[in-house]
């Protein structure tokens, strides 16, 4: 008996094949094995499958997939390389998941004026790295920069340690090219010129985590690497005298370039990781601080630095001698969060804001809330922008322990909201804090960023159920109206 071939398309869901039009058979993944590493980005404790995951080379290709979205009511989102700690690229909706990691090539450099221009799926630190032998460098160091995207920089408006003296992302964004939800491509800022009139949409779509438009390409700043650097290292007996040492440093006048600091759960865990640097095991805290510029007067700097130490009784204190040396010290701090693999079965990063004078008083309420969990906290953070990064150590093989680990990550936010801080810094809200919004803002408020994502997004199909806590009220009906819509 003649048998028929079967066709590889043959029951496949139409709209997966629909999409295979437009970015080619081998630039999607739809079927469950493939798409299990997709189900999560650094936010481990929530996870949902996607529907599939299209790789797009162009802009023409990412504004075809959205529009393709868009007229078929499918949900989308954009994913970098998926280090975000919030849930941001998490496919809650069983999203068509964008996946930029083929748009990384660098478009342009012009070190006149001093900018560049990438695709969003350019590692951070290779722009650095393709620009150092002349002597420029991008400034914003996520210490997840090895493998980071500036697309997903861009969306989180990232910070980083050097980010203290040099601003975050937002500060070094001189354009960008957007598709928005409905597939059209948009221009926002124009390279060369630094404040031009009307509203500051690039600031807008800069960290509004990927629910506003779809980043393509975007002109960077790039800085010209400064002349010297010096770094110190200073031990504490006492979590106190290292947090008033962190305020004394800035009131003293001097901007450190970088400001940081660990506890002594954070210390054991990056002594037990991958980059060991020696660390006294008996300390309660430790600075590592960075200063730099011109040559002229950067000793005289670390003197104020070193002298401000010692009246905060440091217990030791020491300047990098080699470049060798600073970079095994940053490199110990750089991978701190990963470290903790080393010391716990799991952990759970959180970001809250604080006044950096209330430093000492939050702190002690994190100590307070790791003993009533029964948890162990590390913290390892920008210490000098008052952006605390309590590492909540867990086991989620234990029963009910995620649960106290998510409960004690909400009180250390609430801590900070309390001081008048916020609940985020650096790695937004994604899914994991959506419901801690209410700390720091009104339902008006929240009801008022919402109409700004309707405009933008009218239909809800870009990274829905992200940034804003579940809608109470009139914002009910609309989105009723709106999703009923939607589906004609
Ligand atoms: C070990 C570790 C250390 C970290 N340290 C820092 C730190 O020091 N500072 C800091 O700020 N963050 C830090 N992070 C968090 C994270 O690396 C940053 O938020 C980073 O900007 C995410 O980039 P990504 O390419 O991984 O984006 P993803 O995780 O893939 O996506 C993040 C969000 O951006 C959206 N998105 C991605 N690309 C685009 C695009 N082209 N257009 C529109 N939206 C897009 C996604 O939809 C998602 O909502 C760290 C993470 C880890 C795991």
């Amino acid at each position: 008996m003649l048998k028929r071939k079967k066709n590889k398309r043959e029951g496949m869901d139409p709209h997966i094949r629909s999409l295979m039009k437009i970015v080619g058979e081998k630039e999607i993944l739809y079927k469950p094995e493939d798409l299990l590493s997709y189900d999560c980005d650094g936010f481990t404790v929530h996870k949902a499958m996607p529907k599939a995951v299209v790789f797009p080379e162009n802009t023409e290709e990412v504004s075809a997939i959205v529009r393709y979205c868009h007229m078929n009511n499918l949900p989308f989102l954009a994913r970098g390389a998926g280090t975000g700690l919030s849930g941001g690229a998490i496919p809650l909706n069983n999203e068509v998941i964008i996946s930029m990691v083929k748009m990384k090539k660098m478009l342009h450099v012009d070190l006149e004026n001093r900018q560049a221009v990438v695709q969003p799926g350019f590692v951070n630190l290779k722009l650095t790295h393709s620009i150092s032998d002349k002597g420029y460098y991008y400034a914003p160091d996520p210490s997840s920069q090895y493998v980071c995207t500036i697309g997903g920089n861009v969306a989180e408006n990232a910070g980083g340690a050097h980010c203290l003296k040099y601003g975050v992302t937002t500060n070094h964004i001189l354009g960008l090219e957007v598709v928005l939800p409905d597939g059209e491509v948009i221009e926002l800022g124009e390279a060369g010129v630094p404040d031009r009139p009307g509203y500051d949409l690039m600031g807008l779509l800069t960290g509004s985590e990927g629910t506003l438009g779809i980043v393509t390409t975007i002109t960077v700043r790039i800085l010209k690497s400064p002349q010297g650097k010096q770094t110190v290292l200073a031990y504490f007996d006492q979590v106190e005298d290292g947090s008033r040492a962190v305020s004394d440093i800035i009131s003293a006048g001097i901007v450190p370039a970088a400001l940081e600091m660990m506890d002594k759960t954070a210390i054991e865990g990056v002594e037990a990781g991958t980059y060991p640097v020696g660390h006294p095991p008996d300390i309660e805290a430790l600075l590592l601080i960075e200063v730099d510029g011109i040559l002229a007067g950067l000793e005289e700097q670390v003197e104020h630095i070193l002298e401000v130490c010692r009246k905060r009784n440091v217990r030791e204190v020491k300047v990098a001698s080699s470049e060798e040396e600073r970079g095994r010290w940053w490199a110990n701090r750089k991978t701190g969060f990963g470290a903790m693999g080393a010391i716990s079965p799991d952990y759970l990063v959180q970001d809250g804001v604080i006044p950096r004078s209330r430093l000492p008083e939050v702190l002690q309420n994190i100590y307070d809330i790791s003993r009533t969990s029964g948890l162990r906290i590390a913290n390892i953070f920008h210490a000098g922008d008052g952006n605390l990064h309590p590492l909540i150590l867990f086991d989620s093989r234990v029963p009910g322990e995620t649960e106290k680990a998510l409960k004690a990550g909400t009180e250390c936010l609430k801590a900070c909201a309390d001081v008048g801080g916020s609940i985020t810094g650096e790695h937004g809200v994604g899914i994991e804090k959506k419901e801690e919004m209410r700390f720091i803002f009104t339902e008006e408020e929240l009801e008022a960023q919402m109409r700004i994502r309707e405009v933008f997004n009218p239909y809800d199909l870009l990274n829905k159920g992200k940034l804003f806590p579940t809608p109470s009220r009139c914002m009910d009906v609309k989105k009723i109206v709106k999703e009923t819509v939607a589906v004609k």
